[in-house]
C-alpha cells in the first residue's frame, strides 16, 4: 500500500515501526522491569549500550538483530548523532525497535536527546523507564539514599560535563549528593566540596559495578576517600555518594556481605539439573561456573523399559533411584497411553526427597523413602517390607550401581531392572574450567554424583586438578560420591549430611572461612 494514500500521521504509524527506549537497570537482571522484558522479547532490533548485562542479551528473539553501540568512558562506539539516526532509519523501515540503556534512559542516558530526535522525524516512541544505578547501587550497597533524620533530600549529578572530567561548577545543595561518571574527576569533586565548606568528616562511598555479583564498595570521609580508592585500584564504571547516610552500610550491608560472596563456585551437574543448585548458589552470593560433565540421555534402546512396563501390574514393589529415572520411566509410560493407573497394584520406593517429589509432581505417593538417600540404605529399608519371592522393578541408569539389586536378590526377592536413560561425558566447558582453576580463581568445585566425579577427572586431567589443589575446596553431596573421590585420589573438604542439593550447599555456607594465603 502506498504511504500516501493515507494523512500523514495515520502513514507514519502504519508504515513505520517505533522506537522503545528501554532503561535496562544497574546491571542485576532481575531488576529489569516487566514491561522492558516485554519489548526486549517482541523487538525486531535491539540496540544496546556497555552497562547494559550480558543476561539480557539473552532474552531477544533469535532472529533480532542486535547492534552495540556502547560507551566506553570517553570512547565512544558510535557518535551520539549516528545513534539517532540508527534508531530512525531501523523504525522507517517498520522494525520495531528496542534501544536498551543502562539504568534508567532519562537518568544521564542522552534517552531525551534520542526521543527528540525520533519526534522531529516524526518515528513514535515509548519510554520504558528502568532502575537506575544512582538509587540502587547504594541501595545494593547497603545504603539508602533518603533516611529520616539523616538525609531528606537527594541530587544525582554528573561528573562528566561536556568536554571534561569535572563536575559542573555549581554542585546543588542536597543531604545526599550522587555522582554518575565521577571517578576520574573524585580529585575534583572532594575540592569543590571541601571548598563550599563541606566536612572533612563527610562520609563518602564508591560503588563499582553495584547490583552484579562484581560489585565493589570503597567507603571513607572526603578527607581520606581518594587515598582509600587509590589502595583498592578502584576503576569506573562506579557512582559516588556523599553524605551521611553512607555510615548507615555499617548496619545495611545485605549484598556484598552474603555467606559465600565472591566465592567462585564450579557446578558439575547435568545442564538440565542443575538449575536448584545454581540459584541457590547464586542467591547466596556465589558466582556460579557450570561445568556440566554428564549429559542425560534416553536408552540407546527401549525394550528392556517396555517389557517392565507391559508387565507392571506383576510387580508388587517399584524402586526409582533418581529424579531422572522417574522422568523417563513417566515420559515412556504415557507414550504408550498409560497413566498412573497402570502402576496401581505396586508399592512405590523413591531414593530420597527429591525422587519423592518427581514422583508427587506426577500424583504418585512413595511408600517408602529412606532416610538416607544411597541404594545401600533403599535395600536395607526395603529388606524388611520386600517379602522373598516378591517382584521388584529397579527403573534406574542403564549404566546405574548394581549395589541394590544384588542385595534385594540376597534377601530373596525377584528383581528386574528397567534402564530408563543413560549419562555421556559432557566436555564442552572443560577448557574454560581448567583455565579457571590453572589461574587459581575457583574456590569451590562441586560433585552431585560418583558419574559427575570420574567426568570431572576426565574432562579435566587430574594433574590439572592436583596441581591446583590448594586454591579450592571440594563438596560432595554424600558418602558415595566422597567414596569415589577417595577412589579417585582425592580428599573431599565437605560433605552434605543428607544427600540433598540444600544440605550440599549448608555444607558450602557452614565450611569455615579459608585462611587467606600469607602474603
Ligand atoms: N542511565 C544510567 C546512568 C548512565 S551514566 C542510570 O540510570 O543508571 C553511566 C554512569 O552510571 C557510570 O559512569 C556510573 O557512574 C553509573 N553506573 C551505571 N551503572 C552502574 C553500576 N551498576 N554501578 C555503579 N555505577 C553505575
Amino acid at each position: 500500500m502506498r504511504r500516501d494514500a493515507f494523512p500523514k500521521a495515520i502513514s507514519n504509524f502504519i508504515m513505520n515501526g517505533i522506537v522503545y527506549l528501554v532503561g535496562a537497570g544497574p546491571g542485576d537482571p532481575g531488576l529489569l522491569t516487566v514491561r522492558g522484558r516485554e519489548v526486549l522479547q517482541f523487538a525486531d532490533v535491539v540496540v544496546y549500550d556497555r552497562l547494559v548485562g550480558e543476561a539480557l542479551l539473552r532474552l531477544p528473539r533469535a532472529d533480532a538483530e542486535t547492534i552495540f553501540v556502547g560507551k566506553e568512558a570517553a570512547r565512544h562506539a558510535l557518535p551520539q548523532e549516528e545513534i539517532n539516526a540508527l534508531l530512525v532509519e531501523k523504525a522507517r523501515r517498520g522494525k520495531s525497535v528496542c534501544r536498551l540503556k543502562g539504568g534508567d534512559p532519562f537518568v544521564f542516558g542522552r534517552g531525551g536527546e534520542e526521543a527528540l530526535h525520533c519526534r522531529a522525524n516524526g518515528i513514535a516512541f515509548e519510554i520504558v523507564p528502568g532502575v537506575s544505578s544512582s538509587i540502587a547501587a547504594p541501595a545494593y550497597a547497603g545504603i539508602p539514599i533518603t533516611q529520616r533524620d539523616v538525609a531528606s533530600s537527594f541530587a544525582v549529578v554528573t561528573g562528566h560535563t561536556k568536554d571534561d572530567d569535572a563536575p559542573p561548577p555549581q554542585l546543588p545543595v542536597a543531604d545526599t549528593l550522587v555522582f554518575l561518571m565521577g571517578v576520574r574527576a573524585l580529585p575534583k569533586i572532594v575540592a569543590q566540596l571541601l571548598a563550599r565548606g563541606e566536612s572533612k568528616e563527610k562520609p563518602v562511598a564508591l560503588v563499582r559495578w553495584g547490583t552484579t555479583s562484581k560489585q565493589q564498595v570503597v567507603t571513607g570521609t572526603l578527607e581520606t576517600i581518594e587515598e582509600e580508592v587509590a589502595r583498592a585500584a578502584l576503576k569506573p564504571p562506579a557512582l559516588i555518594v556523599v553524605g551521611d547516610v553512607v555510615n548507615l552500610r555499617a548496619q545495611l550491608q545485605w549484598f556484598d556481605n552474603r555467606v559465600v560472596w565472591n566465592q567462585t563456585v564450579v557446578v558439575t551437574r547435568a545442564r538440565e539439573q542443575a538449575s536448584g543448585l545454581v540459584q541457590q548458589l547464586e542467591s547466596l552470593g556465589a558466582r556460579v561456573v557450570q561445568c556440566p560433565t554428564i549429559q542425560i540421555r534416553p536408552p540407546h534402546e527401549y525394550s528392556g523399559l517396555d517389557a517392565a512396563i507391559e508387565n507392571l501390574s506383576s510387580f508388587d514393589w517399584i524402586v526409582f533411584t533418581s529424579t531422572n529415572g522417574v522422568q523417563f520411566f513417566w515420559n515412556r509410560l504415557r507414550e504408550r497411553g498409560l497413566d498412573a493407573r497402570a502402576l496401581s497394584n505396586a508399592s512405590i520406593a523413591a531414593i530420597g526427597p527429591s525422587t519423592q517429589e518427581a514422583l508427587r509432581e506426577r500424583g504418585l505417593e512413595a511408600d517408602f523413602v529412606p532416610i538416607s538417600s544411597i541404594s545401600e540404605s533403599v535395600a536395607e529399608g526395603l529388606q524388611g517390607l520386600v517379602m522373598s519371592g516378591q517382584k521388584v522393578l529397579i527403573a534406574r541408569a542403564v549404566d546405574g550401581r548394581e549395589v541394590l539389586e544384588s542385595k534385594m536378590r540376597e534377601g530373596g526377592a525377584q528383581v528386574v531392572v528397567a534402564p530408563c536413560y543413560r549419562t555421556v561425558a559432557d566436555v564442552s566447558e572443560a577448557e574454560n574450567t581448567r583455565e579457571l582453576l590453572r589461574r587459581g580463581e575457583i574456590d569451590w568445585v562441586t560433585f552431585t554424583s560418583s558419574s559427575t566425579v570420574r567426568n570431572f577427572i576426565d574432562a579435566i586431567g587430574f594433574d590439572v586438578i592436583n596441581q591446583s589443589r590448594a586454591d579450592f575446596r571440594i563438596a560432595c553431596i554424600g558418602p558415595i560420591t566422597a567414596r569415589t573421590l577417595r577412589d579417585c585420589g582425592l580428599e573431599p573438604d565437605v560433605v552434605a549430611r543428607d544427600a540433598g542439593v540444600e544440605s550440599l550447599v549448608e555444607a558450602i555456607t557452614g565450611a569455615p572461612q579459608k585462611e587467606a594465603a600469607a602474603i
